[in-house]
């Protein structure tokens, strides 16, 4: 008889069943229809109430170090171009009365309460603050250990050609720590794609890491940097490790164009990380899939410098993305799902993801009948484990990772 160390019962699987989950050494180590066959008295057990049970959710983009989460409430003060929210940052977070640390500290506790299980971030690498913002999203992620994963982009917000230092920069970052290199619109911001992509993908290969880069770029002018990522990384054999933050080129755009760039994308291994951004254009999500393309979803900035939105919950930002899309079916608002978890799994290279035999315990429960329902209503997540603890209850964060007992 296997032996368990807690016992979840009237689990509510995506396929409608009924079931158990047994849980042992912080993975799941039985599934099944149904009650247990053998009971022990000895194993703790929980209902789930025929509650939903789904993968812990994959965060793929987010910006822990620029958040004002857990603040009192500021008033949005930058003006309406990118470069007037860079400045408004550099203006405003040094002078909070609480750390890095500490404000992103406040937002994975937000994220886990909302069934986040894993997370990519960018942190600002700039000549004004060098590392300083990695230091304190770094210590942020030593703190939540044991309730959520963390990647770190390092991220050149103002740019890498305009700022001489920053190369350097980014190269130290990931001596630090940081698990991949970021970019910034090589020509928009730059006026240098050359320069900029010749550099990063430099430094990504010397320190065997892959990239991550934001492109807000439009049309043409954001096309032809998808094209030069993509020739890059194939050029380097980084094939899979390399992602384009919104690409909004790719939805703004003729069809033919778009086509293009994903046969290319494709090709190369490059992935697409979207938020259905608001006011801007949305990349085809199922076309690109089509093609081949991996796609995935983030947050992006949430209730911070550059935004008053969010909150950290991933199925939310599905249901937008979903709704951008114009998604109605059910396979379709499913795909937006997908999005927020086995897609993002595969491209922040986490292993063992999903409710299977043998997979680490990270789940959560709600109130629903289904994935789609789920990402339509949102509900809050009753429960949430990590690793086959629980690491939220009712909708909050605890603060420190209980056994069932
Ligand atoms: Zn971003």
């Amino acid at each position: 008889m296997t032996t368990f160390d807690a016992l979840l019962t009237n689990c509510r699987f995506p396929d409608g069943r009924i079931g158990h989950i047994g849980l042992a050494g912080g993975r799941i180590a039985a599934l099944g229809e149904g009650a247990p066959a053998t009971l022990s008295n000895q194993v703790p057990m929980l209902d789930i109430g025929g509650d939903l049970v789904l993968p812990g959710l994959v965060d793929g983009h987010l910006h822990l170090d620029k958040t004002l989460t857990g603040l009192p409430w500021m008033d949005h003060a930058a003006g309406p171009t990118r470069l007037s929210r860079i400045d408004t940052d550099k203006k405003i977070l040094p002078n909070l009365p609480v750390s890095t640390e500490e404000r992103a500290g406040n937002l994975l506790r937000e994220c886990v309460a909302r069934g986040t299980a894993h997370l990519r971030t960018h942190v600002d690498i700039d000549l004004e603050s060098g590392l300083a913002k990695l230091d304190g999203v770094l210590a942020a992620r030593e703190r939540h250990r044991g309730q959520v994963t963390v990647q770190t982009v390092a991220f050149p917000q103002s740019g890498v050609m305009r700022c001489p230092g920053v190369l350097d920069l980014l190269d130290a970052a990931i001596r630090s720590g940081a698990d991949l290199v970021g970019g910034i619109d090589p020509l928009e911001i730059d006026r240098d794609p050359k320069g900029q992509l010749d550099g990063i993908f430099a430094v990504a290969s010397r320190r065997g890491v892959g990239l991550d880069i934001h492109l807000h770029e439009p049309g043409d002018m954001g096309l032809f940097n998808v094209h030069e990522i993509c020739a890059r990384t194939k050029a380097l054999g980084l094939h899979g490790k390399v992602t384009i933050s919104h690409g909004f080129c790719l939805g703004d755009t003729t069809e033919r164009k778009a086509r293009l760039a994903a046969e290319a994308m494709a090709e190369a291994g490059v992935a697409l990380v979207t938020h259905g951004a608001g006011g801007l254009a949305l990349p085809p999500i199922e076309m690109l899939r089509a093609a081949g393309v991996l796609v995935f979803a983030g947050n992006d900035d949430i209730r911070d410098t550059w935004s008053p939105y969010g909150t950290g919950d991933l199925l939310e930002r599905a249901a937008i993305i979903g709704w951008k899309a114009d998604f109605r079916r059910d396979e379709q608002v499913e795909t937006a799902f997908d999005l927020v978890s086995a897609a993002g799994a595969r491209a922040l290279g986490i292993g063992d993801y999903g409710i299977g035999v043998g997979a680490p315990a990270n789940l959560f429960t709600l109130a629903a009948s289904g994935v789609a329902e789920a990402v339509a209503a949102h509900p809050p997540r009753k429960l949430v484990l990590f690793e086959g603890r629980i690491v939220a209850r009712d909708g909050a964060c605890l603060p420190a990772p209980l056994s069932i007992k």
